[in-house]
């Protein structure tokens, strides 16, 4: 089994030295979360990760959930340690105390996010999209709806699913079918098939929410005639008690490839009773709240595997012997394998990948909780564009990273990383769903590219806060090759992102085909901006824990040198164009 310890001194690290967000910073309602708030926080969620999550993974991965007599289970010890886990209060981290949550923001529940998702991803699933349905029922629902779905969800003993796929509709969600036929009491009829849906069915808990994508029948056609239903599994009576079975019910769940403790469910809508949320046909919108951010979720899950992935990794590879490295003193036998300078250089592809990665989404939930409440508008809506910006990328880099990091960790094992003793190939396969749901990445870096690139100037403003940073580091004699470095890389970014907005009317495939090596070079460049602003705070605090700064530093430099330079690739394989791809006749 892959063991794990969370990596608390790194969060604490940022937590207390780059939550440097003025406008997050004068946010009246985490006022009086402080660092020795998140430390006891963290702490309690390393303890709940580590002892009670991390054995389901293996259990879940040899047990999967099954489905017999139209029931849905999920694998052994799953119930025992849902209701620790809701007893205990974690599902509510970040909800609104107005619900029964904690109110914490996400700049401590995105680093509960990545321990869960490191220590299994299939049990995180549960509770996950029961925070997306809360999300979108908190920011769309009328009162009613709130008071009577939300205190449940809350505290845990409801769950809830997000509804989208059909067995014709998966990216392009303007081919759906499922029906919805208003009824006299205001409530509406549901009819129809979703497929592929997370917990959608499940022993965990009294109730499932689902949130259903369907047309009522005066719907246009395409994305601008979908409607969101909030249907529960068992209906629910104005008082909140339960009412009779609704007419949901599963068809099967699937076989999969990973995540096997994660039952994904077909269901079937049999005029089951909906309440529509928000107004009829802006439904897509409304479901974008959850979907959006969702996307940073999976991002991040990709950001705990692959953190899992790295501690085994290096575990490993200073317990194996073999080989005689470049400077072995060693005269009888082998060297560690940590000694030989292939193996340093993958382990340090991840070390530097996810430390930076975790800068990152640490910057982003700043920018997130900004764009949810800060008073001025202008400010909120500044956050908001950034986040928007940054949202694809990181979803995809990400997940794409997590699947060359578990790969990376596999082969440091060797061939005890193939076989199942260790736990390594489950990271991989648990890691592969993760460039695939929630938009598949090919979509986000076409969202990014044909549609966040020309929004306003959002892309020109994040190139100026990057530049401003540059500037201020190129003063700092010992950060100043770095800076440069970054400058270097920047301006073939810009270049990049020009011939873009150049090409973006005239050569659309040239574009398309572009997409995803933009979003790797964004994603890269935001990793160096991330490893530049921790960069700055290590030399000034170096003298306070050196052993840790040091490490900071050299990582920095490894990034840096090591990773940044593909974007050298990228750009010139992107701009090549289209030629050699839309022109080739396949047989
Ligand atoms: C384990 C699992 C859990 C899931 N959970 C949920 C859930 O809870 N709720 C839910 O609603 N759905 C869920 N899904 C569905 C998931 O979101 C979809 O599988 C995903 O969005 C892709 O849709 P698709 O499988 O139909 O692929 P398709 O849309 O058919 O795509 C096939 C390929 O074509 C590419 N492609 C499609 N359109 C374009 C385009 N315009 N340009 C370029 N390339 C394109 C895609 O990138 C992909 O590579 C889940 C799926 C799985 C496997």
């Amino acid at each position: 089994m892959a063991t794990y310890s969370v990596p608390i001194e790194d969060m604490m690290f940022l937590f207390e030295k780059l939550r440097d967000n003025p406008h997050y910073n004068v946010l009246e309602k985490y006022k009086e979360v402080n660092p020795n708030l998140a430390k006891d926080i963290l702490e309690q969620a390393a303890k709940i990760t580590e002892n009670l999550i991390l054995p389901l993974a293996k259990v879940g991965d040899e047990k999967p959930a099954t489905f017999e007599n139209g029931v849905v289970r999920t694998p052994p010890g799953y119930k025992a340690a849902y209701k620790k886990f809701i007893d205990d209060g974690w599902v509510s981290l970040s909800c609104d105390p107005e619900y029964g949550g904690q109110g914490m923001p996400k700049t401590i529940s995105s680093f509960f996010d990545e321990m869960l998702s490191s220590a299994s991803l299939s049990f995180k699933l549960y509770s996950e999209l029961s925070i997306g349905a809360y999300n979108c029922i908190f920011h769309h629902g009328n009162n009613s709806i709130k008071k009577i779905f939300l205190p449940n969800m809350v505290k845990g003993i409801w769950s809830g699913t997000m509804c989208l796929t059909e067995s014709v509709c998966g990216t392009d969600l303007g081919l759906l079918k499922t029906k919805a036929v208003e009824q006299s009491n205001g409530t509406y009829e549901l009819t129809g098939q979703k497929i592929f849906i997370t917990s959608g069915d499940h022993d965990l808990t009294e109730n499932i929410i689902h949130l259903v994508l369907a047309r009522t029948p005066d719907a246009p056609l395409g994305t601008k005639g979908i409607s969101l239903f909030l249907v529960p599994k068992i209906q629910v009576k104005e008082d909140g008690s339960l009412g009779p079975r609704n007419g949901v019910s599963t068809g099967s769940i699937e076989s999969k490839m990973g995540i096997k403790g994660s039952a994904t469910c077909v269901l079937n809508f049999d005029g089951a009773v909906g309440h529509i949320i928000g107004p009829k046909n802006e439904g897509l919108s409304l479901m974008f709240t959850m979907m959006n951010l969702e996307r940073i979720v999976v991002g991040i899950q990709g950001l705990g595997i692959s953190e899992i992935a790295y501690q085994n990794a290096l575990n490993y590879s200073k317990e194996r012997k073999q080989g005689k490295s470049n400077s072995s003193k060693t005269k009888n036998g082998a060297d560690l394998i940590i000694d030989h300078a292939d193996i340093r250089r993958s382990l340090l592809n991840m070390k530097s990948i996810i430390e930076g990665e975790r800068a990152l989404s640490f910057w982003l939930a700043q920018q997130t909780e900004v764009s949810l409440h800060h008073k001025d508008n202008k400010i909120k809506e500044e956050a908001l564009d950034l986040v928007s910006l940054m949202t694809p990328v990181v979803k995809s880099l990400f997940s794409d990273m997590g699947m060359e990091i578990t790969s990376d960790a596999m082969q440091i094992f060797g061939g005890y990383g193939y076989t199942k003793d260790q736990g390594i190939e489950q990271l991989y396969r648990d890691n592969r769903i993760t460039p695939i749901y929630e938009g598949t990445n090919s979509v986000q870096s076409i969202d990014l590219v044909f549609r966040k690139l020309t929004n306003k100037d959002i892309i020109g403003r994040y190139f100026k806060l990057i530049e401003e940073e540059i500037k201020k580091n190129k003063n700092q004699e010992k950060i100043k090759p770095l800076a440069e470095k970054l400058d270097e890389y920047l301006k073939i970014t810009i270049s990049f992102t020009n011939w873009i907005k150049k090409n973006i009317k005239d050569s659309k495939d040239d574009v398309s085909a572009a997409c995803n090596d933009y979003l790797k070079v964004l994603g890269l460049i935001a990793l160096a901006y991330s490893w530049l602003r921790v960069l700055d705070v290590s030399y000034k605090e170096l003298s306070k824990n050196k052993k840790f700064f040091e490490a900071k530093i050299e990582t920095a430099n490894f990034f840096f040198n090591r990773i940044l330079p593909r974007i050298d690739s990228h750009y010139k394989s992107a701009t090549s164009g289209s030629k050699y791809i839309m022109d080739f006749k396949f047989n």
